[in-house]
């Protein structure tokens, strides 16, 4: 006892001790990741889309293309996709430690330039339809939907930039 005052334990959110993104999306989330490079693609589980979501291997970080569901880490995946508050989401992620420090989350926001990455990578899909069809190279109705789905996905992510 110190002055009367009690001191317990303090248990608090290290973020050093997240797991990997990719182990947690594929071993904890049960996500099968699709595609190369650090953005992965996979299913939605907000909005049960089959491959709209975009994954960051280095931060963690995720958005999905149709419902526009996104977070910076897996922290803010495991919150929003349990509905657990930050400190049971830090400790089902075993982020969650006695270091004796103050706790303290906030959400990492997706920044711009990840949301721009994303962009890329539909505007990418667009411009190589785009090349065939200057070739005079027909576009099938699927290759046509995805051209529209991408132009789509584009607007929203543009809708969200203004939003952050
Ligand atoms: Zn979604």
């Amino acid at each position: 006892m110190d002055g009367g005052r009690c001191k317990g334990v303090v248990m608090s959110f290290n973020r050093d001790q997240l797991p990997d993104p990719q182990e947690y999306y594929e071993n904890t989330a049960g996500l099968t990741l699709m595609g190369r490079g650090p953005w992965r693609t996979t299913r939605c589980e907000f909005h049960g889309g089959s491959d709209s979501m975009r994954i960051n291997l280095k931060s963690g970080g995720f958005m999905c293309m149709s419902c526009g569901e996104k977070g910076g880490d897996v922290l803010a995946y495991e919150m929003q996709s349990t509905g657990a508050e930050f400190i049971d989401a830090a400790k089902a992620l075993n982020a969650w430690t006695d270091d004796g420090k103050p706790s303290s989350y906030k959400p990492s926001p997706v920044s711009a330039r990840t949301m721009l990455e994303v962009v890329s990578f539909e505007v990418q899909i667009v411009a190589l339809m785009g090349a065939d069809l200057s070739k005079g190279i027909a576009i099938s109705e699927v290759d046509k939907s995805r051209l529209f789905e991408a132009v789509s996905r584009i607007t929203r992510v543009a809708e969200a930039l203004h939003h952050a």
